[in-house]
């Protein structure tokens, strides 16, 4: 068995940092949990919203599932984990904001795309996937003359599009929009540039939101939007 040391150590950490010179917090997340934001993002090790957004406990309801999707309102009798959340954040902690956070070199994207030569991934990952073929087709009509890394990287900024599009099938989102009561956002994080983009609705086209970290200087402009 691989050691887990270092988990425990990340614990012991964790409470020191939160808790350590701030005793009463822990009182008040005992009485209740009062996010802002639901944020949904993918299951990939090195996109952690918490780490990347800098939460504190209690700032954040995170929702990750392979390639941060939401599926399109349905009463079926399947079991509904993502529904579920979404209804709990949006029904009973009424957050203000749902974000859905996509990022570059995503393995549930590459999937969806590679399903379009071959077999589904896995037994459950091709068809959790395909939420987004709509994206992917689109890519392949409109970059048909594109490599495939590229052709994924758009297909992952589009892939936000369905899920923000889906959670306005969800009846309840989709009253709260109307009412200015909750904003949706998508957000695209490149590992390799560091930077994050957001889908401006107005122009329809992805803009940088917070720069590159670069030493020494202001880095982020970033205020959410939609
Ligand atoms: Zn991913």
């Amino acid at each position: 068995m691989a050691d887990v040391t270092k988990f425990l150590d990340g614990i012991a950490t964790f409470q020191q940092q939160h808790f350590g010179e701030n005793p009463d917090l822990a009182d008040t997340l005992l009485s209740g949990q009062k996010p802002q934001a639901l944020l949904i993002g993918c299951c990939d090790s090195r996109v952690d919203p918490a780490l990347l957004t800098g939460s504190a406990p209690g700032d954040l309801f995170i929702l990750r599932n392979i390639a941060n999707l939401v599926p399109p309102y349905s009463k079926s009798d399947d079991y509904h984990g993502v529904s579920s959340s979404i209804e709990y954040a949006v029904c009973f902690l009424e957050v203000s904001d749902i974000i859905i956070l996509g990022h570059s070199g995503c393995g549930g994207i590459n999937a969806l795309m590679e399903a379009a030569k071959g077999p589904e991934a896995g037994e459950f990952i091709g068809k959790w996937v395909n939420i987004a073929a709509s994206a992917r087709d689109k890519v392949l009509t409109e970059m048909a003359e594109e490599t495939p890394e590229k052709q994924a990287r758009a297909c992952e900024k589009e892939a936000i599009l369905v899920s923000l599009k889906n959670l306005m099938s969800f009846p309840w989102i989709k009253e709260r929009v109307a009412k200015g009561q909750l904003s949706l956002h998508g957000w695209y994080y490149n590992m390799g540039t560091g930077q994050l983009s957001y889908y401006n609705q107005l122009s329809g086209e992805y803009e940088i939101l917070v720069e590159r970290y670069s030493p020494g200087t202001a880095n982020s402009q970033a205020t959410v939007s939609e």
